[in-house]
Parts: structure tokens; sequence; C-alpha cells
């Protein structure tokens, strides 16, 4: 799906997201989803209006290595964090 982002937040708004979810990712040990969980999360993504191309035009984040991580979360509350991860 091939959308522009409307209203992005700002580059300093999208760059203190990414270092948080990172930040997040290693104080989880680097835990990642389920196969199953994985595709669940990129379904709800392909359908949200704020995914633009591979980027959530939400938080900025890239969609694909976000919803890896089984700590991330969308920013907007549509899929949760996990806590069934393993070891990535
Ligand atoms: S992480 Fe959430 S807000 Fe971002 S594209 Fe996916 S569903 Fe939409």
């Amino acid at each position: 799906m091939t959308s522009p982002i409307a209203d992005p937040p700002p580059l300093i708004d999208q760059a203190w997201s990414f270092a948080r979810a990172v930040a997040t990712f290693f104080a989880d040990g680097c835990c990642i989803v389920s196969r199953s969980q994985y595709e669940r999360r990129l379904q709800i993504c392909d359908a949200c209006p704020s995914r633009a191309d591979w980027k959530c035009g939400a938080c900025g984040c890239i969609i694909p290595l976000k919803a890896r991580g089984q700590s991330m979360q969308c920013p907007l509350g549509k899929w949760p964090s996990e806590t069934t991860g393993t070891v990535g």
C-alpha cells in the first residue's frame, strides 16, 4: 500500500521515537515475536491509514523492524507489546 504521510511527526520526534524503541528493544534482551505475531502486526499496519510504505506515519519508525521486537507497540494502540517472544 502506498500513501503519503499526511502529517508526519517532526524529524526530531521521529529520531527520539526511534532511539527509545531501540533502547527498549535492547533493555528487553533483543527479544522478537513469533512469526504469527509478526504477521498479525504487519496485517494491522497494512490496513492502517497512518502507514506510508514501510514507515509508520504516527511515530516514524520502520514498520518491518518495529513489528519484529517483542517490546515494541503501536503508538496508536492498534497492537500491543508482547511477552512471549524469543531472543533474536
Ligand atoms: S504501528 Fe500503528 S500507527 Fe503505525 S502503521 Fe502500524 S498500526 Fe498504524
